[in-house]
């Protein structure tokens, strides 16, 4: 008997236990580089992209433009099957924008990902405000016969947050994407950064109670990090008191309370982001994503505190 209302002993809803259940085994996302671009680099909505963005932190090395879709599955998928023979595998549209192309052009990527015998669906990232009405309705479309989610960067529920980092557009387009795909039975995901300048713990705090109102499915946090060839970096290293870099055990603290205050239905899927060395200026904790995770279950058993604890 589980302890939890998310089926579980976990303290907190985590994504993979929900796929293992949802999936009756392990499923793992092949990361898939289609050459998209991204209205806040090609003058569309702006140009240098968010201050934070340096696209190469998230790119695996299969991942390679001039390889095509089923290619990069193909590499992807034989380097996992070889571990675990029953896997399943969700095709990941991950680098920039990628819903950002005519809806023909989608279609034609989305189609080939799903016609690989073992991607049982698709996760596509991409802003809130590069999916329209028709590009929703067609992901609906998928949706009932594939598992099809949508990731939007949010970033912050805060307009001045994202005016700051030169997102390019603002907390109401998120609002409205996260909507529309929980209307249309799209699976969501909301990726948030936690430590961003000029904001403060009362902010993040506030941030998981306005998200925890809204049809999130499933939510991404991650401490602020500073990459190398960003316009972040040329700001931190001009203004470094403006940027409140977190330890493991301040940001520890925060996610506990951030948690305690989360709809307990929001699946949490990661807590933390991991750069590359090469490009990572801070904070540099050294520690692994499941690290990470380990120490954050201890603290949220040593405080006899979950997920929802105090949610209203
Ligand atoms: S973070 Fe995303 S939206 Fe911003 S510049 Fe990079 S790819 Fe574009």
């Amino acid at each position: 008997m589980s302890r939890f209302l998310w089926g579980s002993n976990k303290r907190y809803n985590d994504f993979s236990g929900h796929f293992r259940r949802k999936f009756n085994g392990r499923v793992q996302k092949i990361s898939i580089d289609a050459g998209f671009s991204c209205p806040n680099r090609d003058g569309l909505k702006g140009t240098g992209g968010c201050s934070y963005c340096n696209n190469r932190t998230f790119s695996p090395e299969y991942c390679n433009l001039e390889k095509s879709v089923t290619s990069q599955l193909k590499e992807g998928i034989d380097f996992f099957s070889g571990k675990y023979k029953t896997m399943k595998y969700l095709a990941y549209f991950q680098s920039y924008s990628n819903t950002y192309a005519p809806l023909e052009n989608l279609k034609a990527l989305y189609e080939e990902a799903l016609s690989h015998p073992e991607v049982v669906g698709l996760v596509i990232a991409t802003r809130p405000d590069c999916v329209d009405a028709e590009i929703l309705d067609y992901l609906q479309t998928l949706a009932e016969d594939y598992y099809v989610m949508v990731e939007f960067g949010v970033e912050s529920h805060k307009n001045e947050s994202l005016d700051r980092m030169n997102r390019g557009h603002h907390f109401e387009e998120s609002v409205w994407a996260l909507t529309e795909t929980a209307r249309r039975n799209i699976h969501n995901c909301a990726h948030l950064i936690l430590g961003l300048p000029g904001e403060t713990e009362a902010d993040w705090l506030d941030q998981a109670n306005v998200i925890s109102q809204l049809p999130v499915e499933n939510l991404k946090l991650h401490q602020l990090q500073i990459h190398k060839g960003t316009r972040m970096y040329q700001e931190y290293l001009q203004r470094e008191a403006d940027f409140n870099m977190f330890t493991v055990d301040e940001y520890l603290d925060l996610t506990v309370k951030y948690l305690e205050l989360l709809n307990p239905g929001i699946i949490v899927e990661r807590f933390v982001s991991e750069a590359p060395d090469a490009l990572l200026v801070a904070p540099r904790w050294g520690l692994k994503n499941f690290e990470f995770t380990a120490r954050l279950e201890k603290l949220l058993e040593k405080r006899d505190t979950w997920q929802g604890r105090l949610f209203r």
